[in-house]
């Protein structure tokens, strides 16, 4: 039988504050089933845009990242908040509802040139992967496509990214 996504994604009301409905993908990764699913779906929607690497947003992008490049037997690069880097680092700076944020690259991680897969586990307002865009962008990279498990609606992401292909698994009210 086909397996549902969104019925392993738990939802968790008044996290991290009153009033968000927090999306919950440990759930999803207790399942050994439904997260090679989510893998095998993840990697249909991608092959199409032929990237050269795939870039993972620090952290729970990695999750989903890292066994896609495996499968497509890709470069994988990680886009990580500021300080976690050991090499020498590119950033790009960027807003957040309540201050600000730095995104890093190691420099010399992306060729440039080549088409980079931009992978997060969830798309909301479209900050962080826009933030990512622009950091691969710097690099020399070329966005090939992005993609999430998640996509919630209604919080502007998709128009915030209008422009690229992005691709997503599940949506959310
Ligand atoms: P955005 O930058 O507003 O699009 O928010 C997306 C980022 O926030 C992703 O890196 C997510 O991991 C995280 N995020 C926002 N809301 C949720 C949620 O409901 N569940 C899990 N992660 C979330």
């Amino acid at each position: 039988m086909a397996i549902n996504i969104a019925d392993y994604i738990r939802n968790v009301p008044d996290f991290p504050v009153a009033g968000v409905q927090f999306k919950d993908i440990t759930s999803l990764l207790l399942s050994p089933a439904a997260f090679s699913d989510t893998i095998d779906r993840m990697v249909a929607h991608a092959g199409a845009s032929k990237p050269d690497c795939l870039a993972a947003i620090d952290s729970r992008g990695f999750l989903f990242a890292a066994p896609m490049a495996v499968r497509m037997q890709l470069p994988l690069l990680l886009i990580r908040k500021a300080g976690k880097l050991p090499g020498e680092t590119l950033e790009f700076d960027y807003s957040l509802e309540y201050g600000n944020s730095t995104l890093e690259i190691h420099a010399g991680d992306i060729t440039p040139g080549h088409r980079v897969l931009i992978i997060d586990d969830l798309l909301a307002t479209g900050g962080s992967l826009n933030a990512a865009v622009s950091l691969i962008e710097k690099a020399g990279g070329i966005t090939a496509s992005i993609g999430v498990v998640i996509e919630l609606i209604g919080l502007g992401g998709r128009d915030a990214l209008s422009g690229y292909h992005l691709f997503s698994l599940v949506s959310f009210e």
